[in-house]
């Protein structure tokens, strides 16, 4: 027994140094990602169901990194966040996605909105607005082309600061959007202090919403509550024809997911659209 309690701290010691190496490596490749080119944007539609019509794209973040092995945001964000490069990062994604709407429109292709994921650390830098402004202007895009994508818990940390960003923002034109809506602290009394367009209904919700009572309680109340607030509410994660059935009849605006399409690189996203799909 002895025995195989030592191997086994071992075995959970060695376990515990190779993440600590592998993830210092992944720190010290991330430093060098922006000047090696190395993301890349990915792009999936946001349907209004009722009308079959893309209403935006959300712009999700990848890493090529040497070798072609593409890693997920859910690995490198945190990393970039803790070591503050995700304000470079976040910068770089907010011009190529502008570059991006640029370049599809030189070729006559009208996108939609593009929605852009936001971290804390981002948005807590005082030039931040500043920052926004200066990318619009050099690349010619309206602040009315982007929706902006916070988090629940970017609403309850600083609250005043924020706030004035965010009415900043808004009156610039940009559209608010609050993401994984029900997983943060719960701050449904703060929500009517900011400029909010969108609730984005957490996929965790979204999964087992047929089956799960509290699940499917606790959409109805988002719905219900953000059209109180004169918003509108994103469900994502929506991969079955189920759900989404289910959503619809709850009076869910708009739907994102597997179901309608994954998110692809702007090589191929234009030309994957579903005949009946428009933007
Ligand atoms: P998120 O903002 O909640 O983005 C939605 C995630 O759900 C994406 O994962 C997307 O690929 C995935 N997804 C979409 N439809 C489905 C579906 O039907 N089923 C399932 N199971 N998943 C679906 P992804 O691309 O891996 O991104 C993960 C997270 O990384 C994002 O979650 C976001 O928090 C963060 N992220 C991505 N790009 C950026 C960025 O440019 N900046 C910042 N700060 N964060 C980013
Ligand atoms: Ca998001
Ligand atoms: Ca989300
Ligand atoms: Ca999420």
């Amino acid at each position: 027994v002895k025995q195989a309690g030592r191997n086994s701290y071992q075995f959970f010691s060695s376990e515990m140094n190779r993440l600590v190496v592998e993830g210092h490596r992944m720190k010290v490749a991330l430093h060098e990602a922006l000047n090696r080119h190395e993301f890349e944007l990915y792009f999936q539609p946001i349907m209004d169901h009722s009308s079959q019509r893309i209403v935006s794209m959300e712009v999700l973040l990848r890493w090529r990194r040497a070798g072609n092995e593409l890693v997920s945001p859910g690995k490198f964000i945190p990393l970039a966040e803790e070591s503050g490069l995700i304000i470079p990062i976040g910068a770089w994604v907010l011009r190529a996605a502008c570059q991006q709407i640029e370049s599809w429109r030189r070729q006559g292709i009208e996108v939609p909105r593009l929605t852009v994921n936001l971290s804390m650390k981002q948005l807590g830098t005082k030039q931040f607005v500043h920052d926004v402004i200066t990318i619009l202007r050099e690349t010619g895009v309206r602040a009315d082309c982007i929706t902006l994508e916070v988090t629940e818990s970017m609403l309850a940390e600083n609250t005043t600061d924020v706030a004035q960003k965010l009415h900043q923002l808004s009156s610039l034109g940009f559209h608010i959007a609050v993401d994984d809506f029900g997983t943060g602290y719960s701050c449904m009394a703060l929500l009517k202090n900011y400029p909010i367009d969108l609730l984005k209904i957490d996929q965790t919700f979204v999964r087992n919403i047929c089956a799960d009572k509290n699940d499917a309680a606790i959409v109805i109340a988002i719905i219900a509550m953000a059209h109180g607030l004169g918003m509108r509410v994103v469900a994502e994660g929506v991969e079955t024809p189920e759900q989404l059935d289910f959503l619809s009849e709850k009076n869910c605006d708009f739907y994102q997911g597997y179901l309608f399409y994954k998110p692809q690189p702007a090589s191929d996203i234009v030309n994957s659209l579903r005949r009946s799909d428009v933007f």
